[in-house]
């Protein structure tokens, strides 16, 4: 090989591995960060917006010895008028269906591939539009490779070598370990589910539990549930569990059982924070509103992972690592799962893309819990803390029908719960939390809501003196930011003005003769004060280093 040919072999070579290497740079960000190999969300086929999925019996049989689940699935659904030329589910491939009976008659055609499970119904006879599918399979679901931004099931051991089996796959759904609809716009109405163990294992699960049979050297447990709940907050564990009980004297109309779910080794502890749970419940109903869910239960389970909202059964693997916050002691993943019971079980997003209505919401809702308890000094310090961790390199809303994956960015929290401050200034106090506890408690449908940005924005605009349609597009559709202008035009007269913001926006101006809400307008406004006045002090917006200018 010549020496000309050598060099462009060498450069090319060397082209290659760069590649190769920002290839596994940017898998490994990627993975890092909420991939996965199963994203939910994003679109359903029209044949599947057109069913509604009324109820799901679940009968399963956990084999932790083999990492395999056995299950009957029995989904009650409503078909539209017309029936749909094809039913279809989703449901990732690799389990082994060995029945599948539809409307009474054993379908044998079905169809299994490409994550979805689907059959043709009969065109002889149309299928009754209140009818029911119920599917036989067995399988190894897929493990959680790091659960919960990588979810799964997780079949770990606890100190004393017993099974520990728990599930976490909100970035997955419900879709990895049964047939399902890929959305939280379809939500069953209520929820049975049956789980045989080998005894002397403890079934935590989401609903109430009705009762537990002895079946010879097995035991089954009878969970139910008459609330909507979303696919991936279905959910149980199997362990050696001790069932930590109190009650809860919600604000609502009937006390509430209330349970951790700890191993015995932690069970001292996860005594406090059972405690510590329910004087979060009564903070955060005196802010939203009745703890949603009474006929079912409060409850929080040990996890071997750091955390997930599992409805009535939010996910605690925190360690105990708790925030010294002005002298009080708060375990803040807890309570931020917790938020997630009104914001993310209770009123949900239609659109993974509007993840913020879930993270946003939790995120805030720890600040208002810490003013609650340790006073508006901490309030803002909470909220300059999370502000600071706000990257802002994509909107928080980044698009329509997004899945999991591409909407998720740590944004969702810290901006979301920076953008739901901002609102708190731009309303007031008093409207802001007025326009809050109706958000979570004006629902027309018992079990929530599942709603996008745009539900949000129409309620926020009833309580709003002005509509907030800009506020909301500059915060959450951009990566734009406020940028304070304070020019000084005269002696002791200053304009301030925002440029590029072509709405008015009220701010907080403090200057010799104290601190105001001014609103300025997109012209700019004129004020007298002795010297500069401060901006935004108490900083009720995420934005840029205010820009004072002209000589004095
Ligand atoms: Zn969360």
């Amino acid at each position: 090989m010549q020496v000309k040919g050598i060099k462009t072999f060498a450069k090319t070579l060397g082209i290659l591995l760069l590649a190769w290497l920002l290839f596994l740079t940017w898998r490994y960000y990627f993975k890092a960060s909420f991939g996965t190999d199963y994203p939910s969300g994003g679109r359903l086929t029209p044949s599947q917006r057109a069913m509604d999925i009324r109820a799901y019996h679940f009968d399963i049989h956990v084999k932790p010895e083999e990492k395999k689940l056995f299950i009957t699935l029995a989904i009650d659904l409503r078909l539209p008028q017309t029936p749909p030329d094809t039913m279809l589910f989703d449901f990732i491939d690799g389990y082994s269906i060995e029945s599948l009976v539809f409307d009474g008659r054993e379908v044998k055609n079905y169809f299994y591939t490409n994550n979805r499970l689907g059959w043709l119904p009969r065109t002889e006879k149309a299928p009754r539009r209140d009818t029911r599918v119920t599917i036989r399979y067995s399988g190894i679901p897929p493990e959680a490779p790091r659960p919960p931004w990588q979810g799964g099931f997780v079949w770990d051991k606890d100190s004393e070598g017993y099974h520990w089996v728990t599930l976490a796959c909100q970035g997955e759904g419900g879709k990895i370990w049964f047939p399902t609809m890929d959305t939280q716009t379809d939500k069953p109405d209520s929820l049975t589910m049956s789980i045989t163990v080998a005894a002397p294992y403890y079934v935590p699960a989401t609903g109430r539990l009705r009762a537990v049979d002895t079946l010879g050297d097995s035991l089954r447990y009878h969970w139910t549930s008459r609330y909507p709940v979303s696919s991936y907050g279905i959910n149980f564990g199997v362990g050696r569990y001790i069932p930590l009980s109190d009650t809860l004297n919600s604000r609502g109309p009937q006390t509430v059982p209330a349970f951790f779910y700890s191993l015995k080794e932690d069970s001292a502890e996860n005594v406090f924070l059972l405690q510590h749970l329910k004087q979060q419940v009564h903070v955060f109903e005196s802010l939203f509103g009745p703890y949603p869910w009474p006929d079912d239960k409060l409850a929080a389970m040990q996890t071997p992972y750091l955390g997930m909202e599992h409805q009535t059964l939010n996910a605690y693997g925190n360690r105990h690592r708790y925030e010294e916050i002005d002298g009080h002691t708060v375990d803040v993943l807890l309570l931020h799962e917790l938020a997630h019971e009104w914001w993310g079980n209770f009123i949900s997003t239609a659109d993974w893309a509007d993840f913020w209505l879930h993270e946003g919401f939790a995120t805030y809702s720890e600040a208002l819990y810490v003013e609650r308890i340790a006073g508006t000094t901490a309030y803002f310090d909470y909220m300059r803390r999370k502000m600071r961790a706000i990257r802002n390199r994509k909107p928080v809303i980044a698009g329509k029908n997004l899945s999991t994956t591409e909407a998720y960015n740590g944004d969702v929290y810290n901006k979301g719960a920076a953008f739901l401050h901002s609102l708190r200034f731009v309303l007031g106090d008093s409207l802001f939390k007025n326009m809050l506890y109706h958000w979570a408690t004006d629902s027309t449908t018992r079990g929530g809501k599942t709603v996008v940005t745009a539900d949000f924005l129409h309620h926020v605009n009833r309580y709003a003196s002005a509509p907030q349609d800009s506020l909301f597009h500059f915060f959450l559709k951009s990566t734009r930011r406020i940028e304070v202008h304070v020019d000084s035009v005269a002696a002791n007269r200053y304009r301030i003005s925002l440029p590029g913001i072509h709405f008015p926006l009220p701010l907080q101006v403090e200057g010799s003769s104290g601190a105001r809400k001014e609103i300025i307008p997109p012209g700019g406004l004129l004020m007298e004060s002795i010297g500069y006045p401060m901006i935004d002090p108490d900083d009720w917006y995420y934005k840029k280093e205010t820009v004072f200018s002209g000589g004095q």
